[in-house]
């Protein structure tokens, strides 16, 4: 159903790319408006990426043609409704190389997939004074549920830092890991810093200390190859609508040692083989973890949304972005007053920048004015920012679509923006 196929780029968009970036924007329908009279600059993509005709028709298609509960029926529609959701397990297990589909478990997003790990692994596994090793740049998502478990086991959450530049400090990491070192909650890449971490190592140093390791792949996923197998990575998660997918469908992958033996995360219809009284005998995995109905329109229109990566390619969606990155990040050094937050070696597309002056939800607001579409705030990385000493900063995130026109743009609305504060 994808209406992409790569080509040989025109170089009309400045792309520069091995892959047609006026096509690429074509398939994009929600890009193609203008807002306050000027054509939408759209740069928030670290938040939500934007949806292709394919996965747009496929959740249309579904909802006329296949839709109906699945796992129950034992009519036609249901059996087809159930065979698509499990054509999408079946693709994100090859996007991801797990060794079995039963060990991806759909969830609504990173956020239920890391609180099922918090809550499952670590109300099982944890007791008071084990300890989390976290990172100084985990989003909320990746924080909070482990704070809870912090109050209802007595757990010890440590938190490694990075150095000024945005990097992970592997070294300063390893220090933190002890005997009680139980399980390593990583970012494998920074929404704010847009910092790739060194994932393959910090999976080493902990696995070696007895210690088991979830990544929280949201931004990661599209930003490089995942192969959870080569990682050996026991939990990994991420969600479906950063990867040009439906909102309400996220993916948590698994070891199935560990799927087998953790308890549920929340019982209902679908996760169970018998209710008793005194007992429940669950079902086996995958379906133990997804209790009720699921997101099942979302979960078959995801299968397009990997379609539709593949039909680009990993690499030249790497290859694009990190040009695109580039570029914006050369022009925007060259504006006076705009300080780009970090320096990481191994940089996603997220560039979190201020301008001297100016708070950045002030900065956004005027950038809207111009059709160009950033992100203010905290990010939800309040520990990230507290250190650093900064309330909130501007962010530009770079998707598939975007060019250097668009960051031309960006960079003309910072400057008109530094005009309205009568910036030196
Ligand atoms: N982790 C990171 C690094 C993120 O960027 C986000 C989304 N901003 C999340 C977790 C949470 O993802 P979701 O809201 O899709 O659950």
């Amino acid at each position: 159903m994808s209406t992409f196929t790569a080509v040989k780029n025109e170089g009309s968009l400045k792309s520069g790319c091995e892959f047609n970036i006026r096509q690429i924007r074509e398939d994009f329908p929600i890009l193609n408006q203008s807002c306050y009279g000027k054509s939408l600059v759209f740069l928030d993509s670290a938040a939500s990426a934007q949806k292709p005709k394919s996965v747009i028709n496929a959740i249309k298609y579904c909802y006329e043609h296949e839709y109906a509960n699945i796992h129950r029926g034992v009519y036609l529609l249901s059996e087809r409704a159930t065979q698509m959701y499990e054509n999408t397990r079946a693709k994100v297990k090859d996007f991801i190389n797990a060794s079995e589909a039963s060990e991806v478990i759909f969830t609504k997003g990173t956020t239920e997939a890391i609180n099922l790990v918090a809550s499952s692994y670590g109300e099982t596994a944890l007791s008071a004074g084990d300890e989390v090793i976290l990172s100084r740049m985990e989003h909320h998502a990746n924080i909070v549920p482990w704070q809870l478990i912090k109050e209802r086991v007595g757990i010890e959450i440590k938190i490694a830092p990075i150095d000024k530049n945005g990097n992970f400090l592997l070294h300063e990491f390893e220090k933190l890991i002890s005997s009680r070192t139980r399980i390593v909650a990583i970012t494998h890449a920074s929404n704010v810093l847009g910092t790739i971490t060194p994932v393959s190592d910090i999976i080493r140093l902990a696995h070696a200390a007895g210690a088991v390791v979830l990544l929280d792949g949201a931004q990661a996923v599209v930003h490089s190859e995942v192969n959870v197998q080569k990682l050996d990575v026991d939990f990994y998660t991420f969600s479906g609508h950063k990867l040009y997918g439906p909102t309400g469908v996220g993916v948590l992958y698994a070891k199935k040692k560990w799927l087998e033996k953790l308890p549920p995360y929340i019982g209902g219809g679908a996760m169970i083989s018998e209710v008793k009284k005194e007992k429940i005998i669950y079902a086996p995995i995958p379906e133990k973890y997804e209790a009720g109905t699921m997101p099942t329109a979302e979960v078959i229109t995801f299968n397009e949304s990997i379609k539709f990566v593949e039909s680009i390619g990993m690499d030249n969606l790497i290859k694009h972005e990190n040009e695109i990155t580039n570029y914006a990040l050369e022009k925007l050094k060259k504006i006076n007053s705009v300080k780009i937050i970090g320096n990481p070696k191994n940089k996603a597309g997220v560039i979190a920048f201020t301008v001297k002056g100016v708070h950045p939800h002030d900065i956004a607001t005027i950038l809207d004015e111009d059709g160009v579409a950033i992100r203010a705030g905290h990010h939800c990385c309040q520990i990230f920012h507290k250190k650093m000493n900064l309330s909130a900063t501007a962010r530009a995130s770079i998707g598939v679509y975007n060019t250097k026109d668009d960051i031309d743009m960006l960079c003309k609305a910072i400057e008109n923006c530094r005009k309205i504060f009568d910036l030196k």
